[in-house]
């Protein structure tokens, strides 16, 4: 594939190396962080992306410099036959350094390996309990098992490094903090820990329901302390750290909130609807959609694109007084 000259880069001169598809935004889990009132209506299946026009605004975007890709929604695997677009985008590497999931491991147990088959990388598992009770209280269904079955399916299926996102939430599982630690060192996997964000569909995000950053650090380091690693964080969402024993596992900490982290930030995301998001709290959305579909060559695809990423934020507002949290949830922005 023919790069580019000119990489992606923003108006504050930030590199773009990162993009986020979301290839649908059905879900079959109900977090009361996210879609705790159920779906909005479905927009009509005209309106997606086609795979076809994903790997086509895939390679436009991986030759224009993209890295990473990582496939999301919704619950991606919701989409049918997702190992189709798996195997269209995996063959864009090796420019493509970097092809990843992240799904709630529902359909992992069964799955796993064909996804690895048809090219995937790695996967990232969302978990918020390792009690029954409180997962089913958290995510609406009851089905902690599966996704604990769903996470050794991914590791014995090789896909790996595996992360576990927790969304830590004030009155719900910040108790856990530590467990989910002893969680990483017994399953040798990086564990990430995400703070609350105004991304809920019921806007009813309230600053008393975060759990900071450095409360999670201080939450685990009582138990396991920790030792930051000597790694450059770049454009890297979390805080890494790993365990002062020498134990397995890895605690990465995510504080958009309490700590942001917009001046390297390298993403943009594309929704199921072809809309390019160029921060996760935009209020505005450009339609990539409509410009592909209205025959536009691939020079003016291009030049579009490279107009939309210069219109990319300096930093998100959520603690500014006059802060508006986006109309869409996390699950149609595409987390
Ligand atoms: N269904 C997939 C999953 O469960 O991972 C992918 C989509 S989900 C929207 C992606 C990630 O966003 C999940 O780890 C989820 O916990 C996180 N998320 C959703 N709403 C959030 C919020 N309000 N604050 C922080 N993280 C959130």
């Amino acid at each position: 594939m023919a790069r580019m000259q000119e990489f992606l880069r923003d108006s504050y001169n930030r590199p773009i190396r990162d993009l986020r598809v979301s290839l649908t935004d059905r879900c079959n889990f109900r977090c009361f962080y996210c879609l705790p009132h159920g779906e909005p209506p479905i927009a009509p299946k005209e309106q997606m992306l086609s795979y076809e026009e994903i790997e086509y605004v895939c390679e436009i975007f991986v030759s224009l410099g993209i890295e990473k890709i990582r496939m999301t929604g919704g619950e991606p695997m919701l989409r049918r036959d997702i190992e189709t677009i798996i195997r269209k985008l995996a063959k864009l590497k090796p420019e493509l350094h970097d092809l990843a999931l992240t799904t709630n491991g529902y359909f992992l147990p069964e799955r796993a390996q064909s996804l690895k088959n048809a090219g995937l990388d790695r996967v990232t598992i969302s978990l918020d309990s390792l009690k029954r009770d409180v997962f089913k209280r958290m995510t609406g269904v009851d089905v902690l098992d599966k996704v604990l079955t769903g996470i050794e399916a991914a590791k014995n299926a090789g896909l790996e490094p595996i992360k576990i996102n927790a969304v830590i939430v004030r009155g719900h599982n910040e108790d856990e903090v530590a467990d989910f630690a002893a969680f990483a060192r017994d399953y040798d996997v990086k564990m990430r820990f995400i703070e609350f964000m105004p991304l809920d569909s019921g806007h009813e995000w309230s600053r008393a329901d975060v759990v900071s950053g450095k409360e999670i650090h201080d939450r685990i380091s009582e138990r396991f302390p920790l030792v930051g690693l000597e790694v450059k964080r770049g454009s890297e969402t979390s805080s890494r750290f790993r365990f002062a024993d020498g134990a397995a596992g890895e605690i990465g900490i995510i504080a958009p909130v309490t700590e942001p982290f917009c001046g390297a930030c390298s993403r943009i995301r594309l929704t199921a609807d072809g809309q390019i998001r160029t921060c996760l709290f935009s209020t505005v959305e450009y339609s990539l959609r409509d410009v592909v579909r209205s025959g536009a060559s691939r020079a003016e695809i291009v030049d579009y694109i490279r107009s939309v990423i210069l219109k990319k934020e300096p930093r998100h507002f959520i603690n500014d007084p006059g802060f508006v949290a986006p109309s869409r949830t996390m699950s149609f922005i595409g987390g």
